[in-house]
C-alpha cells in the first residue's frame, strides 16, 4: 500500500448519487475523466479484469471465439442496416480529414455480419459464435451513476450465426445458460425477464436484471410463480381508451382544475419531493416538474404540455427530459386521442400505458382537456372528460399474474446487466448473408446477439455488495483475497510482511498495508473496510506470541487464529 496508486477519500464525492458510484470513487477504484467517462485506477482495473476473465471463460465454454473490431467505423455498414438513421442522437458521429463520415460503434451487429460473410460461405462452416469485449460509445441522453450509464463503456457482445431457426434457438439457449453462470459467478442476485426486442427487430429476447433500488429498469414479477417481465414488454403500442369499469381502477373526482401548485402538493403527498420549473404557469404550457423520490437517486420528470399546441417548445423540453418525451409530444400533436396519463411503477395494465418507449421509471404525465386549454396529468394518471372537468384515475400494482392463476404482480427495480436477442434474419437480409446449402442452394443465415455490460457489472456488483463502511467484494472478483494490516509499532510490520509473502506464495492476492507508522491503525482499518477485500488479517500485539486476528468483511466476524493456521484458513 505504500506504493499503490491509491488515495482513498473520507468524503463522498459531490457528483455521486448512488452507493456504488460513491464507494467506487471513495475507495479509489475509478475516477471521472469526462461526462460519462471513467478512468480505471489500479484497484478498479483488477476487478474489471476479473469480471472480464469470467465472461471469457463462460463464452469459451459455449464455443465462443474471440475477435476484436475497431470502435471507429465508417458510415456505410450502418447506413445499409438502417441504423445510421435509427440511432438518431444516440451515436457519436464524426468526419475524417477528407470529410468521410464515421461513427463510434454503439454495438457491432453490422460488422460481425460482414465479417462472417467475408470469410464463410458453406453450410459446413455453421453454426459459429463470435464475440468481443470492446469499448462501446453511446451518446446517452443522461449519463448517470458512474459506471452504470456511461457514454463510453465496456461491453461483451457476442453474435451467433445459424442455418436454421432451431439452430438459433439452440445458440440462444447456450448463451442463456452462459449468462446465468456468469452472473452467478459474479455474485449477482438477478432475474431474467422477458424484454421487448424494440428497434432491433426479431422475436425472443430476455434481459438479465440485477436487483437494485437504483436500477433504471422497472419490471413486474409474480409473487407466486417465476413470471417476470420488463414493464416495457407488457405494454401495447396503442392504448385502448380508459375502461372505467376495469377492476383496480379508482376514479376520484377532483374539486377543481388543478394548478401547478396543486400538482406539486399532490406529488408531495405521494412522497415525491417536488421542485418546479415552468415558463408559463398560468396557461400550464411547457411545464416541467422535477420530482425526486426519497431513496431513489434518479430524478423523475413530470412533463406537462399542451398537445397539438405549437407553443410547446420541444427543444426546451428535450434539453431537460428524456428524448422519449419529445416523441411523445410529437405523437400527441398528431394523435390527440392517445392522450393518457402514465407513470411507470404504478400503472401496469397495458391498456393504460401511453407509449412503450417511455423509459421505465420516469414519470410522465400529459394530457389536454377538450378545449386544449389545460394540459395536466398527475402522478397517478388523469383523464379529461369532454366537458373539461378532470378526474383522477388510479391503477395499482397487484393485477393478476398473466402466467399463473394464483399470483399477483409486484413491481421491482433492476439494473440491466445482460441482454440476449434472437435477431433472426434482419441483419442477414440487410447484407445478404447466405451459406451455400448441401443441395447447392443458398440458405439465409439467422442470427442472435448477446450483450453483457462488463463495466456496468462492476458497479452492479458494488451496488449489491456494500455497506455503510465500504465495498464488500465477492471472492470471485475482489481485487485482493486478503488485506494484511499491521497494528502496532513493534515487530508487527515485519511479521505482517513475512505473512504477506507466505500468502502470496500460497497463490493468494494480498494487499499489505506497509504504509509508514504515522498512519494510524484506525485509518488502516477504515481503508481496509472501504476497499473491501473478503478477508483481513490484523497483525497486532498477539503476533509476537503467534496469534493474529482474522476478519471476515461480509459478516464482520473476528476471530483470533494461530499465525501458522492462516494460510490453511484462507486457501
Ligand atoms: P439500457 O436499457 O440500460 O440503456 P440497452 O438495452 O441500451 O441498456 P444493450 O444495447 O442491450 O443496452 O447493450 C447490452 C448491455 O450493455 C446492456 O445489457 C448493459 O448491460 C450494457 N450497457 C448498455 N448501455 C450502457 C451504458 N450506457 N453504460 C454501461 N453499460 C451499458
Ligand atoms: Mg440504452
Ligand atoms: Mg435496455
Ligand atoms: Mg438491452
Amino acid at each position: 500500500m505504500s506504493t499503490l496508486f491509491l488515495r482513498t477519500l473520507r468524503e463522498d464525492p459531490a457528483e455521486a448519487e448512488v452507493p456504488s458510484h460513491r464507494l467506487l470513487v471513495r475507495a479509489g477504484y475509478v475516477r471521472r475523466a469526462a461526462p460519462g467517462g471513467y478512468t480505471w485506477l489500479p484497484l478498479g482495473k483488477m476487478v474489471l479484469d476479473r469480471v472480464a476473465a469470467i465472461v471469457h471463460e463462460e463464452m469459451r465454454a459455449i464455443g465462443g471465439q474471440e475477435v476484436h473490431f475497431p470502435a471507429l467505423l465508417p458510415r456505410d455498414a450502418y447506413e445499409k442496416s438502417g441504423r445510421w438513421t435509427a440511432y438518431g442522437d444516440d451515436i457519436f458521429r464524426l468526419k475524417d480529414r477528407r470529410g468521410a463520415e464515421y461513427l463510434l460503434a454503439p454495438t457491432h451487429e453490422e460488422l460481425f455480419t460482414l465479417l462472417v460473410q467475408d470469410l464463410f460461405g458453406s453450410y459446413r462452416d455453421f453454426p459459429v459464435i463470435l464475440y468481443q469485449i470492446q469499448t462501446k460509445f453511446r451518446d446517452e441522453a443522461r449519463p448517470r451513476a458512474g459506471l452504470l450509464r456511461g457514454r463510453e463503456f465496456l461491453m461483451k457482445d457476442a453474435y451467433s450465426f445459424d442455418l436454421t431457426d432451431d439452430g438459433l434457438r439452440e445458440s440462444y439457449a447456450k448463451h442463456r445458460v452462459a449468462y446465468q453462470r456468469i452472473f452467478e459467478r459474479l455474485g449477482l442476485d438477478f432475474t431474467i425477464v422477458s424484454a421487448q426486442s424494440g428497434a432491433m427487430g426479431g422475436s425472443g429476447s430476455e434481459e438479465f436484471l440485477a436487483a437494485a433500488e437504483v436500477g433504471e429498469d422497472t419490471f413486474v414479477g409474480c409473487a407466486v410463480c417465476s413470471y417476470a417481465a420488463n414493464t416495457e414488454a407488457v405494454t401495447t403500442p396503442v392504448p385502448a381508451p380508459i375502461d372505467r369499469e376495469h377492476p383496480g381502477l379508482e376514479v376520484h373526482d377532483t374539486p377543481e382544475t388543478p394548478t401547478i401548485a396543486s400538482l406539486v402538493d399532490l406529488a408531495n403527498a405521494r412522497g415525491l419531493a417536488g421542485r418546479t420549473d415552468w415558463t408559463a404557469a398560468d396557461t400550464l404550457k411547457n411545464v416541467v416538474v422535477e420530482l425526486s423520490r426519497p431513496g431513489v437517486a434518479e430524478k423523475e420528470l413530470l412533463v406537462i404540455g399542451v398537445p397539438g399546441d405549437r407553443e410547446v417548445d420541444l427543444k426546451r423540453v428535450e434539453a431537460q427530459v428524456h428524448p422519449a418525451a419529445v416523441t411523445m409530444f410529437e405523437d400527441f400533436a398528431s394523435r390527440p386521442d392517445l392522450v393518457r396519463g402514465y407513470i411507470g411503477p404504478q400503472k401496469l395494465d397495458a391498456r393504460y400505458l401511453v407509449d412503450p418507449r417511455v423509459a421505465a421509471g420516469s414519470a410522465w404525465l400529459t394530457g389536454a382537456n377538450e378545449a386544449g386549454k389545460h394540459a395536466t396529468n398527475v402522478v397517478s394518471g388523469r383523464d379529461f372528460t369532454p366537458d373539461g372537468t378532470i378526474e383522477a384515475v388510479e391503477v395499482r400494482a397487484g393485477d393478476p399474474c398473466p402466467n399463473c392463476a394464483d399470483g399477483t404482480l409486484e413491481i421491482r427495480r433492476g439494473i440491466e446487466i445482460g441482454h440476449i436477442f434472437q435477431l433472426g434474419r434482419r441483419f442477414a437480409d440487410a447484407f445478404g448473408l447466405d451459406a451455400l446449402g448441401q443441395d447447392g442452394k443458398p440458405v439465409r443465415i439467422t442470427m442472435g446477439s448477446y450483450g453483457v455490460g462488463v463495466s456496468r457489472a462492476v458497479a452492479a456488483i458494488a451496488e449489491q455488495h456494500c455497506d455503510e463502511r465500504g465495498l464488500v467484494w465477492p471472492k470471485s472478483v475482489a481485487p485482493f483475497d486478503v488485506q494484511v494490516i499491521p497494528a502496532g509499532k513493534g515487530a508487527q510490520l515485519e511479521i505482517a510482511t513475512e505473512l504477506a509473502s507466505t500468502l502470496v506464495a500460497a497463490g493468494l492476492r494480498v494487499l499489505l498495508d506497509d504504509r509508514p507508522a504515522k498512519v494510524s491503525t484506525g485509518v488502516r482499518f477504515a481503508d481496509a473496510d472501504l476497499i473491501g477485500a473478503p478477508h483481513s488479517i490484523v497483525v497486532g500485539r498477539g503476533a509476537t506470541d503467534g496469534v493474529v486476528e482474522l476478519r471476515v468483511r461480509a459478516t464482520s466476524e473476528r476471530s483470533e487464529v494461530p499465525l501458522s493456521d492462516v494460510v490453511g484458513l484462507l486457501t
